[in-house]
Parts: structure tokens; C-alpha cells; sequence
């Protein structure tokens, strides 16, 4: 809905008037005995700061709604500048990630998972980096930009294809068997059936052996029709394939929805991990997750471990394994395997 308020004196009076609106509108409603309320994102634009034109202050406004949105909700915000160069910052990345995807510009680097039980290497995470011209660019930048703007589909594809194809090349090299973590996106996993083919095809087309891949999913993603999502999980799950909830403690699931779902693993999020010596509550929500997937037969793996202190915490509380900078950062796959190596000849027990 569009609102022109046509002699405005005082910017105060689109306060009152946005405020006003917001309240009004969020009364709630009474329907089949049962009251609903409504919220609203508003984005406000004023002439002749913004623009004089109808298109601009319509595109101002809109950006400023979206901003609304992205601040909780249920509020207004005015357009600034600073919106439209985030914008315009957005765009240009959408612009070079088509060019990207195009020159094929993506790399995967692996960081190791480490078993705590036996301090050796288990598997390894697949991570994302885009390569711009000797620069690279975190997931965190540019994978919600390429959500936003559909291209995520196209990505989101070579990381399965490279994927798979490296974890046949690393079981083939190395002595020991190493799972690969994969990382999807929401879209990925919302167009399922897609993504099973696209799995399918590529085991079928290396050889590799299914128990060697496991999926991270995020809580988001599951969220929804539960017989649905079940059905999803099972069928990837019936592939071989294992499953496992990343960044778990984030996000909204609750208990009762988790023990529903046909899951391997939980990732505890690193955000609780690196407050372990600093917040008693991230600690004790850290072995709350740990009791809660030994409770419901999952692994637990403790995400971004960079000290001792938090390696010793993590495993005198029964975690099984956890992947950090204290064990390595995140490697090229060649870099991986020689780290892989040396770490094999130093270790006494041998891998
Ligand atoms: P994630 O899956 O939770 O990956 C863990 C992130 O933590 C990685 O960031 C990793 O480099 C970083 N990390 C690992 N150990 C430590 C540590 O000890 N300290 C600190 N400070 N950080 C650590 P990265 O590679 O920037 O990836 C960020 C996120 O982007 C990932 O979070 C994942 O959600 C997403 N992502 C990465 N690769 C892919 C991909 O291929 N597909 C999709 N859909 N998402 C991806
Ligand atoms: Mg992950
Ligand atoms: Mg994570």
C-alpha cells in the first residue's frame, strides 16, 4: 500500500502519522472467534530531499521498507543515503557474481573435524570462497546476495558437483576415510527433488560411496511443514547420506520438533563456543546441546574451537569431535592433504 501525506509542515507530523498508522493497524481483529493482529514494515521517503519524482521516491520508499523489515519488523523507517549506496554496493557484487559464475571464479577450501576420542582427522567441511581477482570474498557477503538475486541455484550446484568430486579424490589419496560436510542453502533445499537428482548423479558419476558425504542444513530451513521436511530428510538420509543441523542453538527449533527429525548430528554454533571461559551461560548452553544429542543418539561437534582451554572444556563435557583454528583454518584442498600428511607423521599413534 502506498500512503501520500500531500502538507506535511513539520517531520514530525509523518512520525506521528507513521506511529499512528503502525498502531492502528496492529489492533487486532476478531475472526471466527479468535483475534488475529496484523504488523506492518513502512518505509518513508519525503519530497523534494529524496527526489521529485514519483519512480524515485516510490524506489527511496521501497528501500526504506525493506530496511523496515530487516530491523525486526513492525516499525518505519525514513530513507537515507547510506541505503542507497548498500544498494548500489548489492548490486555491483550481483553484477560481478554473474561474471563470476561465469569465469567460474569459486574455490572450496576443507577444514578439518576432528574425532575427540582419537584426536584424528574424521571429515572435513566444505566452505566456499570466491576468488575475485586475488581477493577472496566471504560466503558470509556474497551467498545472501546470491539468494536474494536467484543465483544461488547455479552455485550452490558446482559446490555439490566439486564436492563430491574432491571427496572421491581425497578417500582415493589418503589412507583413511574422511567424510565431506557439504553447506546448503535454504533454495537448495527448498527445491528438494532437484537436489536429490543432482546428488544422485554425481555419486553415480564418481563413485563415491554415499556415507562419505554428510548435509548441513541451518534450523530455518527445517522450519515449516513438518511431514514435509521429514519426508525430505528421510529420502536424502535413505541415499546413505548423512545429516547434521549447523549453527544449532540460533535459531528457533524446539525440543520437541528436533525429536521428530531423522537428523545425525548438531553443530553446536561457534558463538557459544568462543564465550566458554567468558559467559557461564554459553557454557552451560553449550553442555546443554552436548546432553541433548547424546539424549537423542545424535553426534555433537563444537564449531570455531581456537583454544586448548575450549578443546579440554568441550571434551571433559562429552562432545564428539569439533573443527576450529586451534586444529586449522579452512584449506585448498592440496594445502589439506599435505597438512593432512605431516600431521599423520608427527602424531605418534600414526593415523
Ligand atoms: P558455517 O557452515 O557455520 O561455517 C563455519 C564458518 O566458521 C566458516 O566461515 C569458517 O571459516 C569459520 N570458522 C571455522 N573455525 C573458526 C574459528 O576457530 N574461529 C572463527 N572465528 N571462525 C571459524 P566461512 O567459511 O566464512 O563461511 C561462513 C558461512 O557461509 C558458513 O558458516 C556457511 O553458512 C556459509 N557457507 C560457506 N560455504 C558454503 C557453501 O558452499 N554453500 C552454502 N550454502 N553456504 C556456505
Ligand atoms: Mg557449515
Ligand atoms: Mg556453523
Amino acid at each position: 500500500f502506498i500512503v501520500v501525506l500531500s502538507s506535511v509542515k513539520d517531520i514530525k507530523e509523518v512520525v506521528y502519522f507513521a506511529e499512528n498508522l503502525l498502531a492502528q493497524i496492529r489492533l487486532p481483529i476478531e475472526i471466527e472467534g479468535g483475534a488475529v493482529s496484523v504488523t506492518t514494515s513502512m518505509g518513508v521517503s519525503l519530497c523534494p530531499m529524496d527526489g521529485d519524482e514519483g519512480d524515485d521516491l516510490l524506489r527511496c520508499a521501497d528501500l526504506a521498507m525493506y530496511h523496515a523489515k530487516a530491523e525486526g519488523r513492525n516499525n518505519f523507517q525514513f530513507y537515507t543515503r547510506e541505503m542507497n549506496e548498500k544498494a548500489l554496493a548489492q548490486l555491483d557484487i550481483e553484477k560481478r557474481l554473474k561474471v563470476a559464475i561465469q569465469k567460474n571464479c569459486f574455490e572450496l577450501h576443507y577444514q578439518p573435524q576432528i574425532d575427540m576420542a582419537t584426536g584424528l582427522v574424521k571429515g572435513v567441511e566444505a566452505l566456499i570462497r570466491w576468488n575475485d581477482e586475488g581477493t577472496y570474498i566471504s560466503p558470509e557477503k556474497f551467498i545472501p546476495i546470491a539468494e536474494e538475486s536467484g543465483l544461488m541455484e547455479q552455485i550452490g550446484k558446482w559446490v555439490i558437483i566439486q564436492a563430491i568430486s574432491d571427496a572421491e579424490k581425497l578417500n582415493k589419496v589418503l589412507p583413511n576415510s574422511l567424510t565431506v560436510a557439504i553447506n546448503l542453502s535454504a533454495s537448495q533445499f527448498r527445491d528438494s527433488d532437484k537436489l536429490i537428482q543432482l546428488i544422485v548423479d554425481q555419486l553415480k558419476y564418481t563413485g563415491l560411496n554415499p556415507d562419505k558425504i554428510e548435509l548441513e542444513l541451518t534450523e530455518s530451513m527445517l522450519i515449516g511443514d513438518l511431514d514435509l521436511v521429514v519426508d525430505t530428510l528421510n529420502a536424502i538420509r535413505a541415499l546413505g547420506i548423512t545429516l547434521a543441523i549447523d549453527d544449532f542453538g540460533t535459531g528457533y527449533s524446539s525440543m520437541s520438533y528436533l525429536k521428530n527429525l531423522p537428523i545425525d548430528t548438531l553443530k553446536i554454533d561457534r558463538s557459544f563456543i568462543s564465550d566458554i571461559g567468558v559467559d557461564a551461560s554459553d557454557a552451560a548452553i553449550t553442555v546443554a546441546i552436548i546432553t541433548l544429542a547424546n539424549e537423542l543418539n545424535m553426534s555433537v561437534l563444537a564449531e570455531g574451537v581456537e583454544t586448548q582451554d575450549q578443546m579440554e572444556f568441550l571434551e571433559e563435557h562429552g562432545c564428539s569431535a569439533y573443527q576450529g583454528y586451534f586444529y586449522s583454518k579452512p584449506l585448498p584442498l592440496l594445502a589439506f592433504c599435505e597438512y593432512y600428511e605431516k600431521q599423520r607423521e608427527s602424531t605418534s599413534q600414526g593415523y
